[in-house]
């Protein structure tokens, strides 16, 4: 292992802390720079997803850096989507089927707080707030700030989806970033707890409206309330642009989500007041800048929210450096090339099947089709449980690489697809299964 090094880390949002904790396990010292206020002393404001989805991987890299016990206890299972017809009537679609087949609803203040007193508390992280990071000169080492310029030795870029370090990397490199606008936006409410105290819905479950072109969904909190976020689109006729007045509001809550007009007494005020959020897609073909500088989390890989992985994938990200680190005995020019060659694919392949899942949870979920489809694949996963796993359960509750969990996803939608258009018989199917899919290990 080469000497211990002086990190320099921009963002201390969800990643950061966690790669910093990674780091320091290494002996490295890291001065983290964040442009927020420290959000464990002051009030935040509303309107920044309130509580994820955590599953598989980002639980893999809590408990790989000891934080997991801390966490635990504030985590919610969810077993599966509660689908609100229009009509009133819901019915659960589980996720998985082995009872360990769950992902949780947590709290991103509450995480972010964590992580980063556990950063802090190993000693060698210290996190600088109201420092906000403006320009990077990255061959002359040295960083711009809004009071200063300083030099660092070594460059981890976790400063989210608008990254200033990825700017730097893109106007040096040819690390070809894009940034697709998906054309919907967000805005949270919420659902607070009965007269009892007690959460209003099913706090076992992610309850999604579907409704064709937009839905709504709900994630259940700790204080048992629920929150809210709907997905619409930013501009149009039925859109963000034209749901400024209270009557607009009150027509497109009845008229699509009659049921939960009960649920969110102050649905006027908030949809009025709380900000909308914008959704985007970030694409970079390399994540590092020769041995000095890498990006990671959503700096490297914004992706949508719909298949609740971007804080996943970006606490993967931290697991996979960490063991680079070790392969590699810290050598960081290996590291840093094997991370992109490795991870770049993995990135693309999330990106894309979270573009996907819009459409699935907003539409499809309700169609005849796709209930089949399902039913199907829970019957081949439990017959072939070492070949045939349903790619969402590839997803949320394996570690497989998303570019493997992909491919796979696409022969076994194939596979399926011969067989409900009668294609394939159910015996050519199985052989089809047996022959097409190697084994998971
Ligand atoms: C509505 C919504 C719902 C989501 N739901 C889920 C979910 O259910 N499950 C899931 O896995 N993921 C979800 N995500 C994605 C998840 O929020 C992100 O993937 C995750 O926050 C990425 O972590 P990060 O540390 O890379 O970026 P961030 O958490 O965004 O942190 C970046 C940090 O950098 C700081 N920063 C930015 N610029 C600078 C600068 N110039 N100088 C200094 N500091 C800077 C920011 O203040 C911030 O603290 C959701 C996202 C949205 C928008």
């Amino acid at each position: 292992m080469r000497d211990n090094d002086h990190i320099t880390m921009i963002g201390a949002g969800l990643a950061g802390p966690l790669m910093a904790s990674y780091l320091s396990g290494h002996g490295h010292s890291v001065e983290i720079h964040e442009k927020r206020e420290d959000i464990r002393t002051v009030e935040q404001s509303a309107g920044r997803s309130i509580n994820l989805a955590l599953s598989k991987r980002g639980i893999d890299a809590l408990k790989d850096v000891g934080v997991f016990d801390v966490i635990s206890p504030m985590m919610l299972p969810m077993v599966g989507r509660m689908i609100h017809d229009i009509d009133g009537s819901v019915h659960l679609q589980k996720y998985g089927q082995k009872a360990s087949e769950v992902i949780y609803s947590i709290s991103r203040a509450f995480l972010n707080k964590t992580l980063m007193d556990h950063a802090e508390n190993t000693g060698n992280v210290n996190i600088i707030f109201d420092h906000s990071l403006l320009g990077v000169d990255l061959d002359s080492s040295e960083l711009v700030f809004n009071d200063k310029r300083e030099s660092f030795d070594r460059l981890f870029g976790s400063d989210g989806s608008a990254s200033v370090v990825r700017d730097a990397m893109d106007k040096l490199s040819s690390i070809n970033f894009r940034r697709k606008p998906l054309g919907h936006g967000y805005k949270e409410l919420t659902i607070p707890p009965d007269a009892k105290g007690d959460h209003r819905m099913d706090s076992k479950a992610l309850h999604i409206w579907p409704r064709g072109d937009f839905m709504l969904i709900a994630l259940p909190n700790m204080d048992h309330s629920f929150t809210c976020t709907l997905f619409f689109p930013l501009d149009g006729e039925v859109s963000f642009s034209t749901m400024g007045s209270r009557e607009k509001i009150s027509e497109l809550f009845n008229s699509y989500f009659p049921d939960t007009i009960e649920l969110i007494p102050d649905l006027i005020n908030e949809f009025q007041s709380n900000p909308i959020g914008k959704l985007a897609t970030v694409y970079c073909d390399k994540w590092h800048y020769k041995d000095k500088t890498m990006i990671f989390g959503d700096a490297a890989h914004a992706v949508v929210p719909f298949f609740g992985q971007g804080m996943n994938a970006s606490f993967q990200d931290c697991t996979v450096i960490n063991e680079l680190i070790i392969r590699y005995n810290g050598e960081w020019s290996e590291v840093h090339s094997e991370f992109s060659n490795q991870q770049v694919p993995n990135g693309h392949a999330i990106a894309d099947m979270a573009l996907e899942n819009y459409i699935e949870m907003r539409d499809s979920v309700n169609e005849p089709l796709y209930q089949r489809r399902r039913e199907l694949e829970f019957e081949l996963e439990e017959k072939f449980n070492d070949r045939f796993i349903p790619r969402y359960s590839m997803v949320s509750f394996h570690n497989m690489p998303y570019s493997k969990v992909y491919e796979r996803g696409a022969v076994q939608l194939n596979l399926i697809n011969g067989y409900l258009s009668g294609e394939l018989s159910k015996e050519k199917l199985h052989e089809s299964v047996l022959n097409g899919l190697s084994p998971i290990r």
